[in-house]
């Protein structure tokens, strides 16, 4: 029989996570009840193994086109269709996977976006000698920061599966949305207006998750701080 601290709960056969908050069991397993699942010949794997295919076709064909094929001289431009399609593909398979943590695939999959526009700004800007406009760090981030934040919030009051679990990935969803905020504040004096949209729709959250969470969010302060 196995324990979950947090559920203070015995739970039989040999699962290693608690079937109810995920967390990880203490104690001896017994034998399993039931028969572990194989996977990989599911619907969901051929799914995959569909689109894993089409983006890797859609790259190679991308990257022929502009470099092979196309000999006048032209704008390049397969890195930045190829940089999104791989990384499109890589948070579709976040999303397929059978037991994903929502909140923590949104914080990823926002995190990798913003990453990526980054990138592409620069591309954008070294090779096609476009003015660098750092529209990705003054807009895309705080934007994309706030309205993440207000998407997880949402959700933390509708899924019925939302666990403590889930809100370490909020709480670093509004670091992201204040950090910067006092960092800017420190260097230029006065933050630019999307910034400080994003840092006052952090801390709304923030205290709206103390208001109507507040019980998860305080045991998640103790578990965290070993309070
Ligand atoms: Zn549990």
């Amino acid at each position: 029989m196995k324990y979950c601290q947090h559920c203070k709960m015995n739970i039989g056969g040999n699962p290693e996570k608690c079937p109810l908050c995920q967390n990880a069991l203490e104690g001896e397993g017994e034998r399993d009840y039931w028969p572990k699942l194989v996977l990989g010949s599911t619907k969901r794997m051929k799914a995959f193994k569909i689109v894993l295919f089409s983006v890797l076709a859609v790259c190679i064909i991308s990257l022929a086109a502009d470099y092979l094929f196309w000999k006048a001289d032209h704008l390049s431009f397969s890195p930045i269709v190829v940089a999104w399609l791989l990384m499109s593909g890589w948070i579709l398979e976040l999303v397929i996977k059978k037991h994903y943590n929502l909140l923590k695939t949104m914080l990823v999959s926002m995190l990798a976006v913003c990453l990526l526009c980054m990138l592409t700004e620069i591309f954008i800007h070294y090779a096609w000698e476009i003015p660098y406009l750092s529209i990705t760090p003054g807009y895309i981030i705080p934007i994309l920061c706030s309205a993440n934040v207000v998407a997880n919030f949402v959700l933390s009051l509708v899924d019925k599966h939302f666990t403590d679990h889930s809100l370490i990935y909020i709480f670093l969803n509004i670091l992201i949305g204040v950090v910067p905020w006092l960092a800017l504040l420190f260097i230029e004096g006065t933050p630019p207006f999307a910034w400080s949209s994003c840092m006052v729709i952090n801390i709304l959250v923030f205290i709206a998750l103390f208001v109507f969470r507040g019980r998860i969010v305080l045991n998640e302060f103790k578990k965290r701080f070993h309070m």
